[in-house]
C-alpha cells in the first residue's frame, strides 16, 4: 500500500489537508501527518521514494550549500573577503526566488514589540495585509527595496524564519445596519460578548476622501442640543468641528451629549474610543442605553491596553463604517476620541519601524494621517446621495496649550474647533467653553435665522462682560451703567451651563435666547435663571402654541409674531416674582 507522509512545521488546517490529499491523489493510500518544528516553516512531502521538499529549513540548507561552495571558489579566485557578503546576497536570493514566488512569498527577518521586519514579498503594496504563517496578520508599512517593515495586527506568536505571504488586500471591515447598538474592535469583532454581526458588507479602512465637486454646502444644522454651542459655536452636517481641552474638561460628555441628542432624528453615530480605558467606555455604552441612544451608535474600540497598530488603524475602521451609511444617503456623527492618543500609537509604530523622528518625537507624516482622516468626512453632493459625515475629533491639550504639534495640526484642518477651558470647569461653568477661542467657520449658514440673529448679539455680551469682569477687580468704584453689564453678563453664564445628558430641542433653545438677549431676565436674581427659562419656556408653548409652530416650521420669527412674543414675554415677567 502507498504510504505518504507530510511534514510541517505547524498544524495544516483541514481545509489544507482536504486540498492536499486531493492534489496527490491519496484516495487508495494511506496518510500520515507529522508536525516537526524544525522545519521553520513549510511542508515536505515523502511520497513512496519520492521526496519533495519546501520547507524554510531546506532553503537555508541549500543557501548554505550554495553559499560554502561561493566562498571557497572566491577564496581560491583571490576574491578580497570584504567582498563576499555582496556576491552571497546575489547568488542566495536566486536559489530561494526559485523555490518559492518571492513576489508572494517571504521570510521573516526579525519581530519583536509587534514589528516585524520581512524579506522578499518584492510585489507587497502599501498598507497590503500580510498573512504571517497560519497565525497572525499584518500591515505593510514601510517599502524598502530589501525588506518589508510590518505591524502585526493580530497574533503575536510571530517568530524568526516565518513565511509571510501577500493577501494582495487592503484590510476591510464588515459594515452595515447590523453594527447598529454594538460594540466592535477595530477588526469588526464583537466586543460585547454577542454572536458576532452579520452582515454580507465589508468596506476597505482606508478609502479617499471625496473630491471637491463630490460635496456640496454644509448647510443643515446638526443640533447639539447644548445650548452654548448651538448658538455660538453652530455644527452643521458634513463638518469637522474639533472638541479641544485638558483633561478632564468635559470633552468625552459633550461628545455624548451630542450623540444623545441626535435621537429620532435620523442620524447614525459612531463613537470611536482610542485608547481609551474600558471601564470609561463601558459607562458611556450604559450611558447610551439609558438615554435610548444605542439603537443608532455602533462603538468601535481600542483599549489603553491594546496594541498601538490597533489603536492606530481604529480611526479608519470607524470612518469606514461611516462612510458605507454616508453613500447610502444617511446622515452619520463621528466622534473620534481622541486623537492625541491616535498620534501617540502612531508614533510608537513610527519609531518601531526606525522612521526618522520629527518635531516632539512624531514622525513627518503625523499630519497626513490625520488629514486623511478628516477629509472623509463630507457632506455629499445631491448626485451622490446627498448624505453626510460630521466628524467631532477630540484633541486633549497639556495645560491649555492649544499651540502644540498635534494640536495646531488639527485644528488647522478641521472647519473649527469648541475649546474647553480647564478654568472655567473648576469655577463650576459646564460646558466649560471658551467663547473667546472657539470658533465654527461653516456652521452659521446651517443655523435657523432666528438663532442666528439672536445668538450673534449674546456673543458680543458675554464678550463685553468678559472684558469689563477683567478690568473691575482692579477699580472699585464701578459707575452704573458698567455694573449693569456686569450684572446682566453674569446671568447670560449662568442660563448657558448646562447639566450633562440634558439636551435641548431647537425651539427650546430659540425661546431661552430669546429671552436672554432682551434682557428679560433683568428682574430674575442670578440663582434662579434656570428656573425662570423652564417656566418661561412651558409658559410659552402653551400661551403662543401657534407663534412656536411657526418658529419650528420656518427657522424665523416674522416681525408681527416678534411683537407679539415680546409682549407676551413682557406680561410674563411683569408678573414674575
Ligand atoms: P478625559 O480627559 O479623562 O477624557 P474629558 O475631558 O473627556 O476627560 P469627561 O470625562 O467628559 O471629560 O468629564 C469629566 C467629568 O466632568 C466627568 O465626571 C463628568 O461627569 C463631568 N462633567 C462633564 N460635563 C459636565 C457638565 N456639563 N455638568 C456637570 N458635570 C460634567
Ligand atoms: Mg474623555
Amino acid at each position: 500500500m502507498r504510504k505518504v507522509i507530510v511534514k510541517s512545521s505547524i498544524e495544516l488546517t483541514r481545509d489544507q489537508k482536504t486540498k492536499l490529499e486531493l492534489g496527490l491523489n491519496v484516495a487508495e493510500s494511506e496518510i500520515d501527518y507529522i508536525i516537526d518544528e524544525g522545519l521553520i516553516g513549510g511542508i515536505a512531502i515523502l511520497d513512496g521514494d519520492k521526496i519533495l521538499d519546501a520547507t524554510a529549513a531546506q532553503d537555508l540548507i541549500d543557501m548554505k550549500k550554495v553559499a560554502d561552495k561561493l566562498i571557497s571558489d572566491s577564496l581560491k579566485k583571490g576574491i578580497a573577503v570584504k567582498d563576499i557578503p555582496a556576491l552571497l546576497k546575489e547568488n542566495s536570493k536566486d536559489i530561494v526566488e526559485s523555490q518559492l514566488d518571492f513576489k508572494v512569498c517571504g521570510k521573516v527577518i526579525s519581530a519583536a514589540d509587534g514589528v516585524v521586519h520581512i524579506d522578499g514579498l518584492s510585489d507587497c503594496c502599501y498598507n497590503e495585509l500580510l498573512l504571517i504563517g497560519n497565525k497572525a496578520y499584518a500591515l505593510a508599512m514601510n517599502l524598502t527595496t530589501n525588506s518589508i517593515g510590518a505591524i502585526l495586527l493580530s497574533g503575536t506568536a510571530v517568530e524568526y524564519g516565518d513565511i509571510a505571504y501577500s493577501t494582495g488586500k487592503i484590510i476591510e471591515v464588515p459594515v452595515g445596519d447590523a453594527l447598529l447598538g454594538r460594540v466592535i474592535d477595530p477588526l469588526g469583532n464583537a466586543l460585547d460578548g454577542r454572536p458576532a454581526a452579520r452582515t454580507d458588507i465589508s468596506r476597505r479602512i482606508e478609502f479617499p476622501a471625496p473630491s471637491i465637486v463630490d460635496r456640496s454646502k454644509v448647510k443643515e444644522s446638526l443640533s447639539t442640543g447644548i445650548l452654548a454651542i448651538d448658538a455660538m459655536i453652530p455644527i452643521g452636517k458634513g463638518q469637522r468641528e474639533l472638541i479641544i481641552g485638558d483633561r478632564q474638561t468635559g470633552k468625552t460628555s459633550l461628545a455624548i451629549d451630542s450623540i444623545i441628542n441626535q435621537r429620532g432624528k435620523n442620524v447614525i453615530c459612531i463613537y470611536v474610543a482610542i485608547g481609551q480605558r474600558a471601564a470609561a467606555v463601558s459607562k458611556i455604552v450604559k450611558t447610551l442605553e439609558e438615554y435610548g441612544a444605542l439603537s443608532y451608535t455602533i462603538i468601535v474600540l481600542s483599549t489603553a491596553s491594546d496594541s498601538a497598530p490597533l489603536q492606530y488603524i481604529a480611526p479608519y475602521t470607524g470612518s469606514a463604517i461611516a462612510e458605507n451609511f454616508m453613500y447610502a444617503g444617511r446622515d452619520v456623527l463621528i466622534v473620534y476620541d481622541d486623537l492625541s492618543k491616535h498620534a501617540v500609537a502612531y508614533r510608537t509604530i513610527s519609531l518601531l519601524l526606525k522612521r526618522p523622528a520629527g518635531r516632539e518625537a512624531f514622525p513627518g507624516d503625523i499630519f497626513y494621517i490625520h488629514s486623511k482622516l478628516l477629509e472623509r468626512a463630507a457632506k455629499l453632493s445631491k448626485e451622490l446621495g446627498g448624505g453626510s459625515t460630521t466628524a467631532l475629533p477630540i484633541i486633549e491639550t497639556q495645560a491649555g496649550d492649544i499651540a502644540a504639534y498635534i494640536p495646531t495640526n488639527v485644528i488647522s484642518i478641521t472647519d473649527g474647533q469648541i475649546y474647553l477651558e480647564g478654568e472655567l470647569f473648576k469655577a463650576g461653568q459646564r460646558p466649560a467653553v471658551n467663547v473667546g477661542l472657539s470658533v465654527s467657520r461653516v456652521g452659521g449658514s446651517a443655523q435657523t435665522k432666528l438663532m442666528r440673529n439672536l445668538s450673534a448679539q449674546m456673543r458680543l455680551d458675554i464678550a463685553h462682560y468678559r472684558e469689563l469682569a477683567v478690568f473691575s477687580q482692579f477699580g472699585s468704584s464701578l459707575d452704573e451703567s458698567t455694573k449693569e453689564i456686569l450684572n446682566y453678563g453674569a446671568k447670560i453664564v449662568e442660563s448657558i451651563k448646562q447639566a450633562e445628558c440634558s439636551p435641548l430641542s431647537t425651539l427650546k433653545e430659540e425661546l431661552y435666547l430669546f429671552a436672554i438677549v432682551n434682557k428679560y431676565l433683568k428682574k430674575v436674581p442670578q440663582n434662579k435663571v434656570h428656573e425662570f427659562l423652564e417656566a418661561y419656556y412651558n409658559y410659552i408653548i402653551m400661551q403662543e402654541a401657534e407663534i412656536c409652530r411657526r418658529i419650528d416650521e420656518s427657522g424665523e420669527l416674522s416681525a408681527e409674531d416678534e411683537v407679539k412674543l415680546k409682549k407676551t414675554t413682557s406680561d410674563y415677567v411683569s408678573a414674575y416674582k
